[in-house]
């Protein structure tokens, strides 16, 4: 498994592309900014992309999705209960001052459960609403993707249009669950595991 990870944007989001290590097929992470920066990792890698997966819909993590769509073609991926947040992008732009046509429609509709496979890689779908009503993480071969939901230290707010504070503990609960060896790889911020944040996070001991 390759992981190469970007920090993109003025809200510094990390933009993942893991990779299967013998085909190449790649599945891009949050794209939120500087598709420049992402399509040349992707072409320096030789990296074929086969998904664009949005952990969650807010601009930081969906504004570069027109242009890897239009240079890759890769499928869209999200989770059902994001689609409204999702279709307003554009209105999200506007508040930050820019302009941002509207995304393309997504082709691939993911509930709980759902695994995707990249070559050899299968990454199973975990629906954790809190942050955003279709919030996911993403998990398998020994990592978690967590978009905004889990941080190093911290959680997502969830005082965002959908956010919900009893929803986030549930998710919270639910990663804890996992393995104290599980790497995290957030939206925002440093790595960490799941030992790691059962100890320092302080949310673990808000719930
Ligand atoms: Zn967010
Ligand atoms: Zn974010």
């Amino acid at each position: 498994m390759i992981i190469k990870k970007l920090v993109v944007g003025p809200l510094e989001n990390n933009c993942y592309s893991i990779a299967d290590e013998i085909t190449k097929e790649t599945l891009v992470i949050d794209p939120g900014d500087e598709p420049d920066r992402i399509l040349e990792l992707i072409n320096e890698n030789n990296f074929k992309v086969k998904y664009i997966l949005c952990t969650h819909a807010h601009l930081d993590h969906v504004g570069a999705v027109p242009d890897i769509k239009k240079e890759t073609g890769a499928k869209i991926v999200i989770h059902r209960d994001e689609y409204e947040i999702y279709k307003r992008a554009s209105e999200q732009a506007a508040i930050w001052g820019y302009e941002l046509d509207p995304l393309p429609e997504p082709e691939i509709f993911i509930s709980d459960g759902d695994k995707l496979e990249i070559g050899n890689l299968k990454l199973e779908v975990l629906h954790t609403p809190g942050h955003s009503p279709g919030g996911i993480c993403l998990y398998g071969e020994g990592i978690l993707i967590t978009g905004d939901t889990l941080f190093a230290g911290s959680v997502g707010r969830t005082d965002f249009y959908g956010g919900d504070i009893e929803k986030l503990k549930r998710s919270f609960k639910r990663l804890m669950s996992l393995s104290n060896k599980v790497k995290i790889l957030p939206g925002h911020g440093p790595e960490s595991t799941i030992g790691k944040e059962k100890e320092s996070n302080f949310f673990f001991y808000e719930i």
